[in-house]
């Protein structure tokens, strides 16, 4: 594999070094985990606990049931209440924080990060405050779970394996299987030294895409019919009600790539799902082709991401916020050209 840049194998080893004289470990990734967050905590889990590192997954949300075969001992995640959480995370020796470096993206637990005791690894674009005083934030990633492979690198021959799973689906998962731009050459060699070791392509697939519960096909199917969009400016929105959320008994991990289901759409230069919460706002993603910044436009929202993919939260209902966002995003449009 190309080696990392030197600013990167800097960072990775101080953290990497501070992590391994440790006692106590917690990871922590954003609020409604994807398979980079979880890819990654259970890679770093596995390679501290092979070294013999008590370490805990402490999340601001659930761990998605889909996910949980990642991590190497099920009970390394915490599922208690948000006041133990707290306090797991004020015992412990260090706090790591994965795929998101933002106060506002690890939501209840904010308040319990000191930033002393707290490590970042990341690859969004930064955001207006950090978590912690140690912290890498690079978007030359296509993953969280690409820098997690370099820093396990810098300090192992071989990858442990249940590392390697880890690191492998998050490298899936951001890159929308090996598609979008974020892919690499050095994702691909990466990749090709974990099939080397054993991963085996197929089974991730099946365990991330393949099989999906009945109430996935029937989102899809409410989801199409309410399909929505502009040909003038080239946005294509999905919007799912309240009403079905609740019919469908949903959560969140049941909206991944739903989105890119609008963006398929001929045209389409920029797609947006909105999906009512149960607190009367609406979550929004937003997708890119590449000619408009969807940070920008979540920004705007209070959100954030990446150029070509982003989200935020709005404190509106769908019908509001469909008219704010799509606002903002023929905004975004204009000004690029
Ligand atoms: P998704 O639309 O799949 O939830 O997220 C796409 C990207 O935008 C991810 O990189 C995610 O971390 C980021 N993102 C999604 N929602 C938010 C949000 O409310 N705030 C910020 N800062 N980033 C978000
Ligand atoms: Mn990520």
């Amino acid at each position: 594999v190309d080696p990392a840049s030197e600013q990167r194998r800097r960072v990775l080893r101080a953290i990497g070094e501070r992590l391994l004289q440790a006692r106590r470990v917690v990871l922590v990734t954003h609020v409604n985990a994807d398979g980079d967050g979880i890819g990654s905590q259970a890679a770093v889990a596995a390679w501290l606990e092979g070294r013999g590192i008590e370490t805990n997954v402490v999340n601001p949300t659930r761990v998605p049931d889909s996910l949980r075969f990642l991590l190497h001992r099920p009970d390394l995640v915490f599922d208690g209440s948000p006041e133990d959480a707290a306090a797991l995370i004020r015992s412990a020796d260090l706090v790591l924080v994965l795929d998101t470096s933002e106060p506002k993206r690890v939501g209840a637990l904010a308040t319990a990060l000191d930033a002393g005791r707290t490590l970042v690894i990341d690859h969004h674009p930064p955001g207006p405050e950090v978590v912690g005083d140690l912290a890498l934030q690079d978007t030359s990633a296509a993953a969280a779970g690409e820098l997690v492979y370099d820093l396990i690198a810098l300090f192992e021959d071989e990858i442990p394996s249940p590392s390697a799973l880890g690191i492998y689906v998050a490298l899936v998962s951001d890159t929308g299987s090996f598609r979008f731009s974020n892919t690499t050459p050095r994702v691909h060699q990466i990749a090709a030294e974990l099939l080397a070791g054993g991963i085996d392509p197929e089974l991730v697939f099946q365990r991330l895409f393949a099989i999906l519960p009945r109430r996935r096909l029937e989102l899809l199917r409410e989801a199409l019919s309410a399909l929505d969009h502009d040909p003038d400016h080239g946005i294509t929105w999905i919007v799912v009600p309240r009403e079905v959320v609740s019919r469908l008994e949903l959560t969140s991990e049941d909206f991944e790539g739903l989105v890119d289901h609008a963006r398929s759409l001929e045209g389409t230069r920029v797609a947006i799902l909105f999906r009512e919460t149960a607190d009367g706002g609406t979550k929004v993603s937003l997708r890119s082709s590449g000619e408009a910044d969807v940070n920008r436009v979540a920004r705007r929202f209070g959100g954030g991401g990446h150029p070509r993919a982003a989200g935020a939260d709005l404190p509106a209902a769908a019908g509001v916020a469909v008219e704010q966002v799509v606002a903002g995003v023929r905004a975004e449009l204009a000004r690029g050209r």
